[in-house]
């Protein structure tokens, strides 16, 4: 049978305590034993099914983490208090000092500044490669090499990474093959093309709701157990946990998520298609002009389509702020950072959730200043959008600065 995220997801099946139909919130940070001797197996890791102390599980954060391990075709997950709580568990958990990560240089602006000028503090060395230059990223690979690093669609330039390819790459090497599916939660299951570990900010489409942040952490059973482990594992002793009250909002959310990804991509395409015969400098991977168009489409889950991100080039930051500004007013959506909501979002990533990134290598990426990142949200009416949108864009002058 064809792996389908959303089925896995609706085929589970919770009760809470009295026969609710969803799972009782656990509302409590510690545990009772009747044994005390239950207690020190359940520390040691010898005892299964008894709950300890929330930083380490709980009923709730297993029900979602349960729930993305389905999405995604991973054997377990750990659910966390934010994305990046996740990318520094997984990144802290799978290297020591004197280890190197090979990651693709177009990733979200947080993680490049951790790998850049955090991990090093511990000896953790890190090179950044284009990659979809598949040469490159194996002749980046040093003996000290432990992960390759990506994200499945790139922020914010939209690049795809190559999962089948870079999996076989991982595995001649013995490296752990980590990619972030921030940006394409359905669309593309990384796990089932071959990456070992899969990450997500739930703070983004998974919750949908923009009113909490949240992480995922998929993978198999012992790498889970051992971010888990009370010793030395990463979640537990870094302590990035999420709470009760919070996964249990995000598990009800994400129920949804196939009929709003569905939305967020046929929106996002209409946009896309129109802007680009009108002339704008338009990026997204569902239209024949994205670079990686055709491996997009030998990679994705096709009934989610190509997701809710394109980038417009507004020919100069002046433009793009105007442009944003005079959106805002008109409520076609809102000038803020993040992706996932059912309103609009845009924002210039170049001083925005890229800034981190030197402007010497945002230019080199082909990050311009003009750029424009859009998260496209869940409008009913997506001609009337558009009408309004070419209306902003005609009357600043964009069209004319960056017509082709
Ligand atoms: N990964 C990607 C692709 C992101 O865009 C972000 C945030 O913007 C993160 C990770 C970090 O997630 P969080 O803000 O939930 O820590």
């Amino acid at each position: 049978m064809e792996f389908n995220p959303a089925d896995n997801i609706q085929d589970l099946q919770y009760f809470g305590e009295f026969g609710g139909v969803n799972p009782s919130i656990s509302d409590s940070s510690t545990y009772t034993f009747i044994a005390a001797k239950s207690m020190m197996d359940t520390f040691e890791g010898n005892l299964e099914g008894c709950y300890l102390y929330s930083r380490h599980s709980s009923p709730s954060n297993l029900y979602l983490g349960q729930a993305l391990a389905a999405m995604e075709g991973t054997e377990a997950a750990n659910v966390s208090a934010s994305g990046m709580g996740a990318i520094s568990s997984v990144l802290l958990q799978l290297c020591s000092q004197g280890d190197h990560i090979v990651s693709s240089r177009t990733i979200y602006g947080g993680t490049y500044a951790f790998l850049k000028n955090f991990t090093p503090k511990f000896g953790i060395e890190t090179s950044f490669i284009d990659i979809t230059d598949l040469e490159k990223v194996e002749a980046s690979i040093t003996k000290n090499t432990k992960i390759l690093y990506c994200e499945s669609v790139s922020n914010p330039l939209l690049e795809i990474a190559d999962i089948k390819a870079l999996s076989k790459i991982a595995k001649a090497h013995n490296l752990a093959l980590v990619v972030d599916n921030t940006f394409s939660p359905l669309q593309i299951s990384p796990a089932v093309l071959g990456a070992d570990v899969v990450i997500h900010s739930l703070t983004k489409f998974i919750n949908g709701t923009s009113d909490t942040v949240g992480g995922v952490i998929c993978g198999s059973n012992d790498f889970i157990d051992s971010l888990r482990n009370v010793n030395d594992g990463a979640s537990m002793l870094l302590g990035p946990v999420m709470d009760s009250f919070r996964s249990a909002s995000i598990l009800k959310n994400l129920r949804t998520l196939h009929i709003r990804m569905k939305k967020h991509s046929e929106n996002a395409l209409y946009l896309a298609q129109r802007f680009e015969q009108d002339g704008y400098k338009i990026m997204y991977p569902g239209l024949k002009s994205h670079p990686q168009h055709e491996l997009y489409k030998s990679l994705y889950n096709q009934e989610y389509g190509f997701g809710g991100l394109l980038t417009l080039d507004a020919g100069s930051l002046e433009k793009a702020d105007d442009l944003m500004e005079l959106m805002q007013e008109r409520n076609l959506g809102y000038l803020a950072v993040s992706l996932g909501f059912y309103k609009t979002l845009f924002n210039a990533p170049g001083t925005a959730t890229s800034s981190e990134i030197p402007v010497e290598e945002q230019k080199t990426m082909g990050l311009t200043d003009g750029l424009i990142r859009f998260s496209i949200g869940l409008d009913n009416d997506i001609e009337r959008t558009y009408q309004d949108m070419k209306y902003c864009l005609e009357s600043l002058g964009v069209a004319t600065l960056v017509k082709i």
